[in-house]
C-alpha cells in the first residue's frame, strides 16, 4: 500500500489557506517512514494530495501537489525546470543567482544556488534529503554544471535527525570559484562561505544602493563586500566593517581583482559608529546589512534594541541629503515592526528622515504571499533630508 498520513480538520484548513505545511500536531493516523513522498488524506478518507513526510520535524507534513496529482520523480524534474526557466526570463546581470527557493518554487525545503558553472543544494528535508540524487540528475541534465556541491551543513537538518555534511554530488568543486554579480567578480567559497557562499539575497537592494548612493561610503557588516564593492565605483571614498577578519580579507581581495578602493577594516560596528560619532566623521551614504539579531521570536525585544541602535547611530552620521539602506533579514521582524523600529530611530536622532523606497527581496527569492516564512528580508533606502 502507499504511504499515507491522515490529518486533521484544522490541518485541512490551513492547506486551503495556501501554506504547504503540516504541523505533528495535526497529523493522525500515519502509515509512512520517515522520508516518504506520502498520499495525505483527511478524516473522511478523502485524498487532499501528496506530500514529502517527516518522522522528526515539527513540521511533519510539506504538500508537493494537491488533489490526485501524484508526487514521483517527473514531478520534481519538471518543478526545477520551471524554476531554472523562471530564474532565465528574469534577465539577472550576473552568473550567480538563486535557482530554487524551496516553497516558493513548488519544491518545499529545497535550495539551489548558481554560481557560474557551479552549483550548490541544500536539502533541509528527510524527503528532499531522499530526493537529492533525483535533484543531481535533473539539474544535470538541465544545466550541465561542472560541478554540484551539497552545503548540508545548517542546524535546520538536525531538526529533521539529518546530518550536517558538506559533500561533492558530482564533478568537481574546487576551493574557490569566480562568480560575477552586476558588473563586481568575486571569489567565493562555496564549502565555507556563509549560507552557499554569498548573500545572494541582497543583489537588487545592492544596485538600488549603488543608484543613489554617492560620496564618501560606509558600508557595515560588509561581509565579503557585496554593498562595499558595488559603491566603491560610485563613492569617493568606501570604508567597510566586518568583525570577522576572514570576510575582511576577501573584501581586499576582491577589491583588488575588481580593481576598486576599498578601506575594509575589522571592527564592532556597534563600537564604530560609536566612535566615528564621536570624532565628528560625516558620510553621504551608509549600508547596514546586519546578520539576523533575532533568530527566535524570544529574542525580539532585545534584537529590536539592537537594530535601533545602529539605524539611530547611522542617521546622526550622515550628512543633509546622506543616504540610509538599511536591513533586517529576521523572519521574526515583521515588516510593521521593521518599519516602527526605524520611525523610533528616526524620532530619537533629532533627523528627518524620508522614505525613498521600501524593498525586499530580489526576484529570483521569491516570497509568496500565503507562506510567510519565503520571506525574510526587509529593506529600507532612507534619505537623511536635514
Ligand atoms: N552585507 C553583506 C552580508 C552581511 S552578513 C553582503 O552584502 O554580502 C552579516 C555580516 O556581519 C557577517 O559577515 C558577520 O561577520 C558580520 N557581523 C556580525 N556581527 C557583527 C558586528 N557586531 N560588527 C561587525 N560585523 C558583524
Amino acid at each position: 500500500m502507499n504511504p499515507t498520513v491522515t490529518i486533521s480538520p484544522r490541518g485541512e484548513q490551513r492547506l486551503r489557506g495556501g501554506h504547504p505545511w503540516i504541523y505533528r500536531a495535526d497529523i493522525g493516523e500515519v502509515n509512512a517512514a520517515a522520508g516518504d513522498l506520502v498520499g495525505v488524506r483527511n478524516v473522511k478518507g478523502r485524498l487532499l494530495g501528496s506530500a514529502l513526510y517527516s518522522d522528526r520535524s515539527q513540521i511533519a507534513i510539506r504538500m508537493l501537489t494537491s488533489g490526485e496529482k501524484p508526487a514521483n520523480e517527473a514531478l520534481i524534474a519538471s518543478r526545477i525546470d520551471a524554476a531554472i526557466g523562471f530564474r532565465e526570463s528574469l534577465g539577472i546581470d550576473g552568473t550567480a543567482y538563486r535557482l530554487v527557493h524551496g516553497e516558493a518554487d513548488l519544491l518545499p525545503s529545497l535550495i539551489v544556488d548558481r554560481y557560474g558553472d557551479y552549483l550548490v543544494v541544500q536539502a533541509l528535508s528527510q524527503g528532499m534529503d531522499r530526493l537529492v540524487p533525483v535533484v543531481v540528475g535533473a539539474l544535470t541534465e538541465r544545466l550541465k554544471p561542472r560541478g554540484i556541491l551539497a552545503r548540508n551543513d545548517p542546524r535546520a537538518r538536525t531538526l529533521d535527525g539529518l546530518p550536517q555534511t558538506i559533500e561533492v554530488l558530482s564533478g568537481d568543486v574546487p576551493d574557490t570559484v569566480t562568480a560575477r554579480e552586476s558588473g563586481i567578480e568575486y571569489e567565493v567559497d562555496l564549502r565555507h562561505g556563509q549560507k552557499t557562499g554569498l548573500f545572494l539575497d541582497q543583489r537588487e537592494n545592492r544596485e538600488a544602493a549603488a543608484r543613489y548612493g554617492r560620496g564618501r561610503v560606509l558600508d557595515c557588516f560588509s561581509y565579503n563586500g557585496g554593498f562595499a564593492l558595488k559603491l566603491a565605483s560610485v563613492a569617493r571614498e568606501t570604508i567597510a566593517f566586518d568583525i570577522s577578519e576572514d570576510a575582511v580579507a576577501r573584501v581586499r581581495s576582491n577589491a583588488q581583482r575588481n580593481g576598486l578602493n576599498v578601506d575594509a577594516r575589522v571592527g564592532n560596528v556597534f563600537d564604530e559608529l560609536r566612535g566615528l560619532d564621536r570624532l565628528k566623521e560625516r558620510f553621504d551614504t551608509i549600508v547596514l546589512d546586519p546578520p539576523a539579531f533575532a533568530k527566535t521570536r524570544a529574542a525580539l525585544p532585545a534584537a529590536m534594541r539592537g537594530y535601533k541602535d545602529i539605524n539611530l547611530r547611522a542617521m546622526r552620521l550622515l550628512a543633509p541629503g546622506g543616504l540610509l539602506y538599511t536591513a533586517s533579514c529576521s523572519f521574526h521582524l515583521t515588516k510593521p515592526l521593521f518599519l516602527e523600529m526605524l520611525q523610533d530611530a528616526a524620532s530619537d536622532s533629532g533627523r528627518r528622515v524620508s522614505i525613498r523606497a521600501l524593498t525586499g527581496q530580489p526576484l529570483d527569492h521569491p516570497e509568496v504571499l500565503s507562506i510567510p516564512e519565503t520571506g525574510y528580508i526587509k529593506g529600507a533606502l532612507l534619505e537623511v533630508m536635514d
